[in-house]
């Protein structure tokens, strides 16, 4: 299988704004260190579920890989050429290739065009249909994602949709182009539960037609794991663990990934044994922890934890961990 994008050692470090004071002062400036080494790569028809707490760089790393933010270092492949310092000019046509399904389907719309024209857009901007041609697709990608009539749909307005709806507009517009890769962050989180499988079935039918590359953000590692051929978790700006999905969640091997998948009752009630509960909250991204950087909520944490940080070493065939004292072993 070929690889579709690859990360490699990406970094992005957000300047912390200064207060007059700290000028004055001449304190150091301080940096989010959001995506601080990550390294991954998504095959040809394949989706990496990227999972983690909020604030822990994976929607950030998802931007990057579209180059909608610029990394402090490292680098990004899309389809074997680096597309790190490209100049927009020179990114402009790798554009159709790549999209992004953002989380609030209402806010990524625009609240005063008719929803058939902002699906139609795409083919325009990328001068790939003439306005006629781009109308005529636009209605057969609203019949293909679900909102039937085709015609009365290209008429209406965001607010005349409902959440769910919006989601299959905004998946229509990305899918208009046939991407090879696209980033989904957290699209069903905002979305009616009863809506959530028949939206996660249409982008699996998508990834299926196309042959879709996907990585696919989440929160929640009970959506992650429906979705995703691989699972690369999150914390504070590193992968802890990455491997085959259903690997990871049958025997992870990292503790914070254990105390993630232990928290979701459906995957848990199947598990006998004690649960693993981590407490506190995750540290300030400003300055964390020395040592590895999960120690201060670990419960095996030891001398070795607090002074040295872990390397992301493959314990299994393509499983990943960071961690000194692997779970199971
Ligand atoms: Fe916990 Fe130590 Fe493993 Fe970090 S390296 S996750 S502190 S056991």
């Amino acid at each position: 299988m070929s690889v579709v994008v690859e990360a490699v050692d990406l970094r992005k470090y957000f300047p912390v704004p200064r207060s007059i004071i700290d000028v004055l002062l001449h304190r150091p400036r301080e940096y989010v260190r959001a995506v601080d080494g990550v390294s991954f790569k998504i095959y040809e028809g394949e989706t990496l579920a990227l999972i983690g707490e909020s604030g822990c760089g994976k929607t950030t790393t998802g931007r990057l890989l579209l180059r909608l933010e610029e990394p402090t270092s490292g680098r990004i492949v899309f389809m074997g050429r680096d597309i790190t310092r490209l100049k927009p000019r020179e990114l402009r046509p790798l554009r159709r290739e790549m999209q992004m399904i953002f989380q609030d389907p209402y806010a990524s719309l625009n609240p005063r065009m008719r929803i058939g024209d902002q699906i139609a857009h795409p083919l325009l901007i990328h001068k790939l249909a003439t306005p006629r041609e781009a109308r005529e697709k636009a209605l057969e990608m609203l019949k293909r994602v679900g909102l039937t009539p085709p015609h009365e749909f290209y008429e209406r307005y965001p607010h005349q949709l409902s959440g769910g709806q919006r989601q299959r507009v905004v998946i229509a517009r990305a899918m208009i182009l046939k991407p090879r890769f696209v980033v989904a962050d957290e699209p069903v989180s905002m979305i009616d539960v009863s809506m959530r499988a028949s939206i996660l079935d249409l982008l699996e039918s998508f990834r299926r037609e196309y042959r879709l590359s996907m990585l696919f953000i989440t929160h929640d590692i009970s959506i992650g794991r429906i979705v995703s051929d691989r699972i690369a978790v999150m914390y504070l700006g590193r992968i802890v663990e990455m491997g085959p999905t259903e690997e990871v969640i049958r025997n992870p091997k990292h503790p914070y990934t254990r105390a993630l998948i232990d928290a979701v009752p459906s995957i848990a009630r199947r598990k006998r044994g004690k649960k693993l509960r981590i407490k506190g909250e995750v540290p300030d991204p400003r300055s964390p922890p020395p040592g590895c950087r999960f120690h201060p909520r670990c419960p095996f944490a030891t001398e070795i934890c607090r002074g040295e940080e872990p390397d992301l070493v493959e314990v299994g065939r393509d499983h990943y961990v960071r961690c000194f004292h692997l779970l199971g072993k």
